[in-house]
């Protein structure tokens, strides 16, 4: 299993210096190294009062993570379009998911006020690969989700609060976490029709789909691309914004 926690190091092409890594400095924040506004620019090296919390990445059980300017998470109309064609079981149901969530213009708007974004990933035990010929046809898409990416799903979440809770902690009080896929927290979500509060809502997250984040090319603008229809594990992906 590939470890890029050095995607500082790896992806930038030198490591940071140790002198950096004690002078993070918590709660301050930085003014510059943003990427272009075409989104097609990395930093040269993430700025380094931020470094702190990909280690923390590590610490709390994530396979990778990578810092990246805010402006390279992409949004996408068509990512909500694929929450209701063909209909997610959430979509309408969960309480974290579309249309439940903020739309995806007022999340376009939320995410211009954000700098820095955290990316992080969990790797499930399974691959993408088909199962079998059947297709997804008749199938319990809940059943399924939570048969085979349960364990990963709800890891993702946990660390991604954590990372949440940490940069709070750090002085970055607008830390905002969105982690993947439908809420596996509960057997089933209480519903919107039902009129009762989460039960858990200090875990539970939007998903990044879900407010149209476009996953894959986030990923690969982070330099943690996913493999789709692969014999690599599928990486369960979750983003923190960081302000
Ligand atoms: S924690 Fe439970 S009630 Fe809350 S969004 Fe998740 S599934 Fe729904």
């Amino acid at each position: 299993m590939a470890n890029i926690f050095g995607t500082l190091e790896s992806n930038e092409g030198e490591s940071m210096s140790d002198d950096k890594r004690a002078g993070r400095g918590r709660g301050r924040k930085h003014s510059s190294g943003r990427g272009s506004s075409h989104g097609h620019e990395h930093w040269a090296e993430a700025p380094p009062e931020y470094a702190f919390l990909p280690e923390r990445a590590k610490d709390f059980g994530a396979d990778h993570a990578a810092l990246m300017p805010a402006d390279q998470v992409v949004v996408d109309e068509r990512v909500r379009l694929k929450c209701a064609v063909p209909v997610c079981p959430g979509y309408g149901n969960y309480l974290h998911c579309p249309p439940n969530t903020m739309s995806v213009k007022e999340f376009r708007q939320t995410l211009e006020r954000y700098s820095v974004a955290l990316l992080v990933q969990v790797e499930s035990a399974r691959d993408s690969r088909d199962l079998d010929d059947a297709g997804l046809a008749g199938k319990d898409a809940v059943a399924l989700e939570e048969s085979l990416h349960g364990e990963p799903n709800r890891l993702l979440g946990e660390i991604v609060n954590k990372l949440e809770a940490e940069a709070f902690k750090g002085g970055y009080y607008y830390a905002a976490g969105f982690s993947g896929g439908i809420c596996l927290l509960c057997p089933s979500c209480v519903g919107v029709a039902s009129g009762q509060p989460c039960r858990r809502p200090f875990e539970a997250r939007p998903s990044m789909e879900g407010v149209g984040i476009d996953v894959f090319k986030t990923a690969a603008n982070a330099r943690l691309p996913i493999s789709l229809s692969s014999d690599e594990p599928v990486r369960w992906t979750g983003l923190i914004l960081v302000d």
